[in-house]
Parts: C-alpha cells; sequence; structure tokens
C-alpha cells in the first residue's frame, strides 16, 4: 500500500504515522492493522536469527507544543477555502510552502538519514494588490495552523539607531500573542505588510521611499534566515540595562507582502525585451502592465530592478502574486466566507428575531460603489458600514417588524429599506 495521506494510518508495531516512515503495508481488509518498512526489517531479523530480541523503534520525540502541521497541502487549501475567496495559485503555493515548513521542523525529529540534507526554510512573498487577502491568507493560516500569529508594518521600521521601531519589535509582538510562551512564538508565523516600501531608491519613479528602507532589508536579512536574536519582552526599543528574552528565529514562518506598484512595469518591460516570451506566447503580448495577472511572470531579476536587494530576495525563496479580485468574487466575499460581513450582519438583526434579506442587486451595488473606492475588498466594508448606519440606528424602535429588505436603491441611498411584518405566529 502506498503511504496514504491520512494521519490516523499507524504502524500497529511502532506507532509511526505513515507520514513518519517510508512505507506501510496494511493487514486484510477492512485494514485495521498496519506494519511500516522499519518494523518489517526488524521482524525479518528475528525470524532470520540476525536480531536477538523485537526492540520497537522508538517514535519520534515530540514537542508539547507541536503545532498542527500535519495537514497535506490539498487540506490546507481546503481550509483556507472557506475563508478566503479566489487566489486558487496563491492558496496553492502558500499550502505547499507551509506543509514543508512545517515538516522541515519535524525534519530535526527524526529522518536522520538525511541529516546532511538541510531544507531550506520557505519564507514567502505575497504580491498583489491591496485588499486582495494577502494579510487575511497568512492570518487563516495562522488560524488553521494554530500558532501564534502577528503582523508588522515595514514601514514603521527602522534601522537600530534611528527614530521608530526596532525590527526586533515584531518578534515581541509574535511573543505576546504566544502568551509569552517562547516556544510557541518560535514556530510562529509573522506577516509583514507594505514590504516593497524598503525598496531603495532606484531608476523606478514610482518609488519614494528613501535609502533608510535598505537599511531596514539589511536588518532585517538574519531574523529571515534565523538567528538568535534579543527581544525586549515589553517590545519598545532595547535600551541598556534590560534584561531580553532570547528568541531563536529558525523556525519562524516569515510571509511578507506588498502591492509593488511600478513593478508591473517592470516585468513588462523585461518580458517585451525578450522577444522569445513574447513571440511564442500570445497571451503575453495581451498583458497590461496594470492586471496584477501580469505579477504571475514575475522573476528574482524583477524584484532586483524594483529595488529589494539581493540578499533579501534570496532569502525569500516562494513568490506567490495574487489576482485582483473579480466582480463575481467581491459579490461572494460579502457573503460566503464563515465570518462574511452580510452574514455578521443578519446576525445581529436575527438577534432581534428579524431577517434581514440582501437583493442580489443590492449585492451587486455594494460591489460597484466598493469598487469605486480602490482598495478592493476592503472597501466592501466600508461600503456596507455607510449603508446600514441609519437603517442599525432605526430598526430597533420599529415594532411588529419580521424582515428587512434591501435593494440597489437603498445602496445607493435613492430609497429606504422595505420593512415586512412579523407573520402571525400560527
Ligand atoms: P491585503 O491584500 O491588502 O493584505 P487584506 O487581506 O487585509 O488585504 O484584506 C482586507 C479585507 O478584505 C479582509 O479583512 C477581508 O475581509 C477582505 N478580503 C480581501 N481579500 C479577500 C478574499 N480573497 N477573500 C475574502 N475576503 C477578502
Amino acid at each position: 500500500m502506498e503511504p496514504g495521506g491520512d494521519d490516523l494510518i499507524r504502524c500497529s508495531f511502532c506507532g509511526r504515522t505513515a507520514h513518519e516512515v517510508a512505507s506501510m503495508v496494511a493487514g486484510p481488509d477492512p485494514a485495521q492493522v498496519y506494519i511500516c518498512d522499519g518494523c518489517i526489517h526488524h521482524a525479518s531479523g528475528i525470524v532470520q536469527g540476525d536480531l536477538v530480541a523485537y526492540t520497537p523503534p522508538q517514535p519520534a520525540p515530540r514537542r508539547a507544543s507541536r503545532p498542527r502541521h500535519r495537514l497535506t497541502p490539498r487540506e490546507l487549501k481546503t481550509a483556507l477555502d472557506e475563508h478566503v475567496i479566489g487566489q486558487d495559485r496563491a492558496k496553492r503555493a502558500l499550502s505547499v510552502a507551509v506543509y514543508n515548513h512545517y515538516k522541515r521542523l519535524e525534519a530535526e525529529d527524526y529522518l536522520h538519514e538525511y541529516d546532511e540534507v538541510e531544507i531550506e526554510k520557505s519564507n514567502i512573498l505575497l504580491i498583489g494588490p491591496t485588499g486582495t487577502g494577502k494579510t487575511l491568507l497568512a492570518r487563516t493560516l495562522a488560524t488553521i495552523l494554530d500558532v501564534p500569529f502577528s503582523i508588522a508594518d515595514a514601514t514603521a521600521l527602522t534601522e537600530a539607531g534611528y527614530v521608530g521601531e526596532d525590527v526586533e519589535s515584531i518578534l515581541s509582538h509574535l511573543l505576546q500573542s504566544a502568551d509569552f510562551n517562547v516556544e510557541r512564538a518560535e514556530r510562529g508565523i509573522i506577516y509583514i505588510d507594505e514590504i516593497d516600501k524598503l525598496a531603495r531608491k532606484g531608476d523606478n519613479a514610482s518609488i519614494t521611499r528613501d535609502v533608510s528602507g535598505e537599511g531596514v532589508q539589511q536588518a532585517l536579512l538574519k531574523m529571515l534566515e534565523g538567528t538568535i536574536a534579543g527581544v525586549p519582552p515589553k517590545g519598545g526599543r532595547k535600551h541598556p540595562e534590560q534584561s531580553l528574552i532570547s528568541f531563536d528565529t529558525r523556525n519562524v514562518l516569515f510571509i511578507v507582502g506588498g502591492a509593488f506598484d511600478g513593478l508591473g512595469e517592470i516585468i513588462a518591460r523585461r518580458l517585451s525585451a525578450s522577444q522569445i516570451g513574447f513571440q511564442s506566447d500570445p497571451t503575453l503580448k495581451r498583458l497590461d502592465k496594470r492586471d496584477p495577472a501580469i505579477f504571475r511572470h514575475i522573476e528574482p531579476d524583477d524584484l532586483l530592478q524594483f529595488g529589494l536587494i539581493p540578499e533579501f530576495v534570496g532569502r525569500l525563496p516562494v513568490t506567490a502574486s495574487l489576482d485582483g479580485l473579480t466582480d463575481d468574487e467581491m459579490r461572494r466575499i460579502l457573503v460566503d466566507p464563515k465570518n462574511a460581513i452580510v452574514r455578521q450582519y443578519q446576525k445581529l438583526f436575527a438577534m432581534d428575531g428579524v431577517d434581514l434579506l440582501f437583493e442580489p442587486g443590492a449585492l451587486d451595488a455594494v460591489v460597484a460603489k466598493a469598487r469605486m473606492l480602490g482598495t478592493g475588498a476592503r472597501g466592501l466594508r466600508s461600503v456596507m458600514e455607510g449603508a446600514m448606519l441609519d437603517l442599525m440606528f432605526d430598526a430597533p424602535e420599529r415594532v411588529g417588524i419580521g424582515a428587512v429588505r434591501l435593494t440597489a436603491d437603498f445602496v445607493h441611498g435613492q430609497a429606504g429599506p422595505l420593512y415586512e411584518e412579523r407573520k402571525a405566529s400560527a
């Protein structure tokens, strides 16, 4: 039998799971017993008289706060699908990177025969327009994996010695979110937003950040790669007589993200310069440099051109680009995710015994208004809040209301909501 992806399949002799062994053999159907290759080897040794007694190999030592990393990439993606709409390619890339990251952590505990092979850390770069789900993806992953999570803003960071936050402050935040459990924090996820703003000023006119951005990239290098950092327990700046917590960043997964305005032009320029690319692939000819789809063709050189330093790019081996959201995806964001905005409002009204009904046209109108804000799905919430405010103010005083129906005109502010009386219960 192939070692399946199912965690529950364990060797009946040594207790290792299918993931921890090279292969597993199942007993007769319905299979309730399994034996792994290691135990077969031992058992055959006994039968042939080579081994005196059978000593089952010990299961890999387990750490107290081991995160739930056993989900396969497909399971991870399915879990992401419950919260994040669209962005299929980014989800796949993330799922594989995260699966490998936590597998790499495990490699310390077993697979000693591969000791000389060191699996590199797979920090991740997410590129895509604002409000398309970069932060949401990182946050959702942490929730799924049940590991501590924190968000940092690259623009707030400075090199040591300047006004602003030290890069170590990022680790303080993670420590706080792990309730100061250092071991747990050391396996957490950190999302650093607006990483593109650290680009060194180059030829590219759209980059406004001055050269100190490069200093922050330098300061982040060690942390991304893995170092023992001294972290002020309460965050803020380090000062001399403070006792620092030593924090090993080797197993922290860093996800960095940004909109990378202007990167599309760099990619388009490179693609058009390489005759082969453009001529052999007609879809490339149609690519608009402002369309986020162009990010799919990104190469590390483009990031260097943009102003990231080579060492920094080198520490972000996984790049995933996010697409701009379509109208349909925006509409689904309103209603589909477990915590969707529409569901939240419906719950609030349901607590007063009122059904809140959105006509399809009302949802389309929210999407259309949000588009005009140019902040991706982030605009959906502000449009919705604007539309709902008066209704939330008035509705609690209306008696005998069973349902409120919202139309496109309501969202556009051209009509009030339609109230429906509560039906007399039989
Ligand atoms: P950014 O790409 O700028 O990091 P965020 O992930 O912070 O964007 O998204 C802002 C908000 O918009 C999120 O809190 C979420 O409610 C919503 N959102 C954005 N993209 C998606 C998506 N693909 N699926 C579901 N919700 C989304």
